[in-house]
């Protein structure tokens, strides 16, 4: 077994073990020794097959995550080219923008009748590099427009940006949050129907299903980084916080994801009364709930009280 597949077998075990006694214990139910991706709920009996089971990182590599759970072969795809890729884009936007010393960034430079392709740079002492070179451009336009070329005349450029679908963007942080969220909660949140919306939409990110009010800049410091309940009667949900890092950006956001007491709909139409996104009443259980039959118990326990208020 080489290094990636102990890996794969450990946490393939851990949930495993979860599973079993969660069903031993009657919260779920379904069948033991078996371990279901946390977004189309293929059952595997082992972590290799036809379609696989592999490390799904969250946040995205690329973005400074780390691998929790598995994940199919075919959803890990998805997930990485149909949502994560344009996340990543969107940071390295950011991070070009922000004109970092040092960095060429993609350029296009733009003269009255012409456009080509260069890069920019700043450097440390503070001067400005603009270059274009031969090899991306039309050589002979691009010599005929260098000869040309007076002192004193003004020419615009403008960054390259990838081309972001930001919709796919936010499913791709909504992903994230409920690859933490699994790795929190373990099969509770496969039993759970209210994050039958969250799974459907991680499948078909071509569709609009979740809500769209549901990822913010984060009001809150580092130390709810993870994911959180958020016990504030009404808007009872699981709130995920994470940092992103891409070179000399980061940004801390926050994911609103649905939890056993309301439904994702109740809890975007609450947060979306109120001005601030800061909720006060907030428990971050470090241990988590795999594996922690007494945490799982005591949770039930408030859910049951929160649901009977209602
Ligand atoms: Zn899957």
């Amino acid at each position: 077994m080489n290094k990636g597949e102990q890996k794969r077998q450990v946490i393939f075990d851990r949930f495993v073990k979860n599973r079993n006694s969660l069903i031993d214990n009657g919260f779920i139910i379904g069948e033991k020794d078996v371990y279901l991706c946390p977004i189309c709920k293929g059952v595997y009996h082992s972590i290799n097959g036809d379609n696989p089971l592999t490390l799904e990182d969250a946040p995205p590599k690329s973005l400074g995550g780390k691998a929790k759970v598995l994940t199919c072969k075919k959803c890990n795809n998805i997930a990485g080219t149909k949502m994560d890729s344009y996340l990543v884009n969107r940071l390295k936007d950011l991070s070009n923008q922000s004109l970092p010393k040092g960095k060429e960034i993609p350029i296009e430079m733009i003269f009255n009748d012409d456009i080509f392709k260069g890069t920019f740079k700043i450097n440390n002492d503070g001067s400005a590099e603009v270059k274009s070179s031969r090899k991306n451009n039309n050589k002979l336009r691009l010599d005929e427009k260098m000869k040309k070329i007076k002192e004193g005349d003004m020419h615009k450029i403008k960054l390259i940006e990838n081309r972001i679908d930001f919709n796919k963007v936010k499913y791709a942080l909504l992903k994230t949050a409920y690859i933490m969220a699994f790795e929190k909660f373990g099969d509770l949140l496969l039993f759970d129907s209210n994050f039958d919306v969250v799974r459907e939409q991680l499948l078909n990110p071509e569709k609009r299903i979740y809500p769209q009010d549901f990822c913010f800049a984060s009001p809150y410091e580092d130390k709810i980084d993870g994911v959180n309940i958020i016990m504030t009667e009404g808007i009872e949900s699981i709130l995920v916080q994470f940092e992103l890092k891409y070179e000399d950006i980061n940004r801390r956001l926050i994911v609103f994801l649905p939890c056993m007491i309301n439904d994702i709909f109740s809890i975007t139409r609450e947060i979306s009364t109120k001005k601030q996104k800061k909720f006060y009443n907030i428990s971050n259980n470090n241990a988590g709930y795999v594996n922690n039959i007494d945490g799982v118990k005591l949770l039930y326990n408030w859910i049951k009280r929160r649901k009977k208020i209602k």
